[in-house]
């Protein structure tokens, strides 16, 4: 069994959280932001330098897993100053949000460019067993369930076919001067998603979302996965 899921599965805890699913997904070569494990403000400071501005801090915390929600979220960190007062905003309203939850600190990311989103996500319906799903972000899933879905185990022509019958399929070849984005790297971050879910049926759920997609990148700007109980 993956050693992270087995150490959550000792824990008795379901849900990685998104540094242990990052690193997860990373063991099946899906690209993600460079992230860290950061327990003080100090520590987060310290890091960020390293790292290299800008940077984004995140909530880290298995008790909530909606991170923005939480006032978990700050982005687009130039400075030193700025990444202190952002540590102490997240820790402040996500007490706040959740007083009882347990918080590991924050992490601290590399901030992706801005590019065109996706979701992929995987659930398990209890007849046919896993299910993945593919979708533009934002309004696309939330408002016009622009979404496909495909049994696991899919293969390449599969991930081909999905990927071109969510109505907004165009979006991805550009737009407005937008630049295109890259189809046959989407494809293979379908296919790695299947396959690493093949090879850890512990998983119940998970969701990459979003997925920046640009002209030479697909990465998962934030990743959660959930074990079976
Ligand atoms: P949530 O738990 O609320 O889903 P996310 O990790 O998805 O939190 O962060 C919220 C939003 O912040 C994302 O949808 C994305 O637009 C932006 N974001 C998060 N992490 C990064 C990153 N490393 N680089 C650039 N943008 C990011
Ligand atoms: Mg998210």
């Amino acid at each position: 069994m993956n050693s992270i899921i087995e150490q959550s599965i000792k824990q008795k805890r379901t849900v990685l959280t998104e540094l242990e699913s990052k690193k997860l997904i990373a063991q099946y070569g899906i690209e993600t932001t460079s992230i860290n494990l950061a327990r003080t403000e100090a520590e987060a400071v310290k890091l960020s330098d390293n790292i290299g501005y800008p940077v984004v801090l995140k909530i880290s915390s298995a008790d909530i897993t909606h991170k923005s929600d939480a006032g978990g979220v700050k982005v687009g960190l130039k400075n030193a100053a700025e990444v202190a007062e952002a540590y102490k905003n997240i820790m402040t309203s996500c007490l706040k949000y959740c007083p009882t939850a347990v918080i590991e600190g924050v992490t601290v990311q590399d901030m992706a460019k801005p590019a065109l989103e996706v979701i992929i996500g995987v659930t398990t319906d209890p007849q046919f067993g896993p299910v993945i799903m593919f979708g533009l972000g934002g309004v696309w899933v939330e408002v016009l369930k622009d979404v496909v879905f495909r049994l696991i185990p899919i293969e390449k022509v599969d991930a081909q076919k999905m990927i071109r019958e969510i109505k907004g399929f165009n979006l991805l070849k550009g737009y407005r001067g937008q630049e295109p984005a890259n189809v046959e790297l989407l494809e293979n971050l379908l296919l790695k998603v299947s396959d690493m879910i093949v090879k850890n049926p512990e998983i119940s759920e998970m969701d990459l979302n979003p997925v920046f997609v640009s002209k030479d990148k697909a990465i998962a700007v934030d990743a959660r996965v959930i074990l079976f109980k």
